[in-house]
């Protein structure tokens, strides 16, 4: 059975040429680049050579691209890294629908005395910049909010609120994991001061990421260790993974118009199709300011994860916006916070997309996922009550 792979949020594939450009560097060439020899030397080569193709990606210059183990560690890094320079300062700003990489950090601040904001999202998803705007005040020490989400893929005005806090002289962070390769970036013409993105978003391996650090921004280091990073980011780097990654921001920006375009058409033609042929089923999310792969569609009145396992079935795979804790499936903490009807949150699909998707692949789930969804709802007590006008057991909010 073929598989179609319609989960790249979740991670991608590795692109050909990223596995070829990083083969030399596990064998022939596996000199550690901080050594003094020609050996090593040759690989730390390699290793800026990479550091120029992401500062490129970015349009950023090639000393303020930190590499890091991950997303995760990146937006840690940021975070913990600009609060530690300002001790005196004690709120953080961040919103409700930040991966766990940034919205679990509010727990733990909290519990060190900080006063965190999460700013709140409308049906849509979508911040309102005047709440933006009156939660930053004298005591703010870093905003942190994401480019894109990563469930729904609206989009946020993240420059306009960079700016904001820059006129308040306060530090700017965004996690761009969803984002980077798929929308463009100019860094020289930016006000974030801070960014994180990870390789196996954007086809490049597990395991390796990036901070970005606009010159001059009060940070301080994270991991402390050797002397790699310039001392911002100690431990032996994970050199074919780093130079996997060169190639793959390479090829995200020959890629880029490829993304806007053709990708996005695949994605509205899978939306389209599906909105067309099963009836009571949402989009999640802001169709004007979006992702070009990312669609995310509630289904009235059925499990996801039910849907999930058909379609696996069949060979597809796709994720649901629930998260299943202590045995109850709980719908997901960015479609909570959209006030998304738990009849809806609970039977949410995230498609996303990538370059290697084909239109095949796309009418393949149009002709199959109606028939899913009927058979679900046949046996859906929920959609009984619907269907036959009776109030739905479960008429609250997720
Ligand atoms: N931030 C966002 C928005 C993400 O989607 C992810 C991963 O899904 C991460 C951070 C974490 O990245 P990593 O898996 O590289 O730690």
């Amino acid at each position: 059975m073929k598989t179609i792979y319609f989960d790249n949020n979740a991670t991608t594939q590795v692109a050909p040429e990223v596995l070829e450009e990083m083969l030399p560097y596990f064998h022939d060439l596996y000199g550690n680049p901080s050594s003094m020899h020609s050996f090593g030397g040759q690989v730390k080569r390699k290793v800026e050579e990479a550091r120029e193709k992401v500062a490129a990606l970015l349009g950023a210059h090639p000393e303020e691209i930190v590499f890091t183990s991950c997303g995760t560690e990146s937006d840690n890094a940021a975070v913990r890294g600009a609060l530690e320079v300002v001790p005196e300062k004690r709120h953080f700003v961040t919103t409700r629908v930040e991966h766990p990489a940034i919205w679990n950090l509010c727990p733990y601040l909290r519990k060190r005395g900080y006063k965190v904001t999460e700013l709140s999202v409308d049906r849509k998803g979508r911040l309102d910049l005047d709440e933006v705007r009156q939660s930053l005040t004298d005591d703010t020490a870093i905003v942190s909010v994401m480019m894109a989400n990563n469930e729904t893929g609206v989009i946020y005005p993240v420059e306009e609120i960079a700016r904001m806090a820059k006129a308040r002289g306060i530090v700017f962070h965004t996690d761009a994991v969803p984002a980077v390769g798929k929308i463009p970036l100019d860094m020289s013409r930016s006000a974030i001061d801070l960014l994180s993105l990870s390789g196996h978003k954007l086809h490049a391996p597990k395991g390796v990421g990036v901070l970005y650090i606009r010159r001059g921004t009060p940070w301080s280091p994270f991991l402390l260790g050797g002397h790699q990073e310039r001392g911002r980011r100690g431990g032996t780097e994970n050199v074919p993974s780093i130079i996997g990654l060169g190639k793959a921001a390479e090829l995200a920006m020959k890629n880029l118009r490829e993304e806007t375009t053709r990708v996005r058409a695949l994605r509205d033609r899978l939306e389209k199709g599906i909105l067309d042929r099963i009836p009571n089923t949402l989009v999640n999310g802001d169709p004007e300011s979006r992702l070009p792969n990312t669609c995310s569609l509630s289904f009235e009145f059925v499990e996801g994860e039910s849907i999930l396992m058909m379609l696996n079935d069949l060979g597809v795979c796709a994720s649901s916006g629930s998260a299943c804790t202590s045995g109850s499936l709980e719908p997901s903490h960015v479609l909570r916070a959209m006030g998304v009807p738990f009849t809806a949150a609970h039977g949410s699909i995230r498609f996303s997309l990538s370059v290697y998707n084909t239109q095949e692949e796309v009418d393949f789930v149009v002709e199959r996922l109606p028939s899913i969804v009927e058979r679900l709802r046949g046996i859906s007590p929920f959609w009984k009550d619907f269907q036959e006008g009776r109030p739905i057991a479960l008429g609250r909010t997720a």
